[in-house]
């Protein structure tokens, strides 16, 4: 039987996973294609995962091994959707798996919501990642108040990069422009604000305990805001509620110390409003209102926001609400979720009914949420299914081999990088590094990440 030739499109961890997946189970002979439209792979790990957390980077050890597979190859710097039509990939493969994750940040419907200096954290990530398509985001540092909104990890990820001081970040792989920008920073206090209650947060523990042990920055809580000890309520809830209380109520006990610079959370506040000096200009103040909790018909516990409300001088805010996924051009997408329709792995058309061939896996799949970790779940799910249909003889098979495809690629995307590119992209980006001890100095430009890939090929 002819190896079954699947392509996977987006190389972030679920992209990964699902190839390491495919390649390391002996059902059948499988030769995977992995595509992205950068240069370099890894997606979210690069490009998402905060600098000063470099375990969490460690991951693509794994993926690196996966790649040394000789039935994987990888094709960056290829667009799904410009460079090759999804049409056209179904074609050329058996099946499909998108695992293009969720890059764009949810918008925060408050009025003037549009001024510049309030970012969506996806943008406001990208930047200090040094993501290509965000290095140019003008980020206001020059005030002494910034806002976060939102209360999960990526909120509490863009408070810490806020107040950490570069002596520290100095040492990461962050963005040398984000960096430099940061070194002048004024920003001195930023205030994350949950929509809901303490107990209704969505970081996880280490992250919030993470925050009381930064050099020179105060944690504010106030106790009022952290539900008080009981012992059998505290034992009836979630593991990760309760571990959070047990840190909102160690920081809310600890006295500033008079720090320099601190992050203050507070819980039942939304930004209702977001206002400028001038008609037309950049943030200068948002309105905040206190919110009351009311149960929904479904027992979900909302915020409403009530008629208490106080203006507060910010110059930046960061609206870090959830991510949200970005169609492509024949792939049904369910615009709510901002997830490919998708039933049981399968992507679905919008009658319900799979589509041939066609498969989905992390983010865009399960919408915006979980650890990395998570995936490695998600993946072994999706690559089940779509084994399960290549034995039932459910898929499409193609008329076309690896070596046609790989010269049809090229035709379309001349400045292809294969693996063997990104391992230059990467050996040059840690040789930058090397007179210090950052672990890399990254290219953010896609020409720069191309000359790299070409001059060790040459
Ligand atoms: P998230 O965990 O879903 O948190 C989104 C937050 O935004 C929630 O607190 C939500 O409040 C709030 N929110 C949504 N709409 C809002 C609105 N209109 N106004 C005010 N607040 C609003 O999403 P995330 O922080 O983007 O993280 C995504 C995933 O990546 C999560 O699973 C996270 O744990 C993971 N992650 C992990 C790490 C790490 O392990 N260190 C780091 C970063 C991200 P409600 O609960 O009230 O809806």
């Amino acid at each position: 039987m002819k190896p079954l030739r699947v392509a996977i499109v987006g190389s972030g961890p679920s992209g990964f996973f699902a190839a390491g997946n495919l390649l390391e189970q002996d059902q059948i002979e499988v030769q995977v294609d992995v595509f992205d439209r950068l240069p370099t792979p890894f997606g979210l790990v690069r490009y998402g995962v905060a600098p000063d957390h470099p375990a969490i980077k460690s991951v693509t050890k794994i993926f690196d091994r996966t790649a040394q597979h000789e039935n994987f190859r990888y094709f960056g710097n290829v667009e799904v959707a410009t460079d090759i039509t999804a049409a056209e990939l179904a074609q050329w493969y058996d099946a499909v798996i998108y695992a293009i994750g969720a890059s764009g940040g949810r918008r925060l419907e408050v009025d003037g919501a549009w001024r510049s200096g309030n970012h969506p954290s996806s943008d406001f990530v990208g930047w200090y990642n040094g993501h290509p398509d965000r290095v140019d985001l003008d980020v206001e540092l020059g005030v002494e108040r910034a806002i976060v909104i939102g209360n999960g990890n990526v909120a509490l990820d863009a408070a810490r990069i806020l107040v950490t001081g570069t002596e520290k970040l100095a040492g990461t792989d962050m963005a040398d422009h984000a960096l430099e920008a940061l070194r002048g920073s004024k920003v001195r206090e930023v205030i994350v604000l949950g929509r809901r209650a303490a107990e209704h947060a969505a970081f996880t523990p280490s992250e919030v305990a993470e925050l009381g042990k930064l050099p020179g920055v105060d944690v504010i809580v106030d106790p009022a805001d952290v539900p008080e000890e009981d012992k059998e309520r505290d034992k009836a809830r979630p593991p990760i509620q309760r571990n959070n209380i047990k840190q909102l109520r160690r920081l809310a006990a600890k006295e500033p110390s008079g720090a320099d610079r601190r992050i203050v959370l507070k819980f039942l506040r939304s930004v209702v409003g977001i206002g400028g000096e001038a008609e037309h200009g950049p943030v200068a103040s948002v309105s905040i209102a206190r919110n009351e909790l009311v149960e929904a018909e479904d027992g979900t516990v909302e915020a409403q926001p009530t008629e208490e409300v106080s203006e507060h001088r910010a110059g930046l805010v960061i609206h870090a609400v959830g991510y949200h996924g970005t169609p492509i051009p024949g792939i049904p997408f369910d615009t709510e979720r901002g997830v490919f329709r998708n039933a049981d792995s399968r992507i679905v058309g919008y009658d319900g009914a799979p589509l041939p061939g066609h498969y989905v896996v992390g983010w865009i799949k399960r919408g915006p949420s979980g650890v990395i970790p998570t995936n490695r779940d998600c993946a072994r799910d999706t690559v089940s299914v779509l084994l399960a249909d290549a034995a039932e003889g459910r898929l499409p098979r193609s008329e076309f081999d690896g070596a046609q495809v790989e010269r049809l690629i090229v035709e379309r995307a001349p400045n292809l990088v294969e693996y063997d590119g990104w391992r230059a992209i990467d050996a040059h980006e840690t040789a930058l590094a090397e007179p210090t001890d950052r672990p890399r100095v990254k290219l953010t430009s896609v020409d720069a990440m191309i000359d790299a890939a070409q001059a060790a090929a040459e």
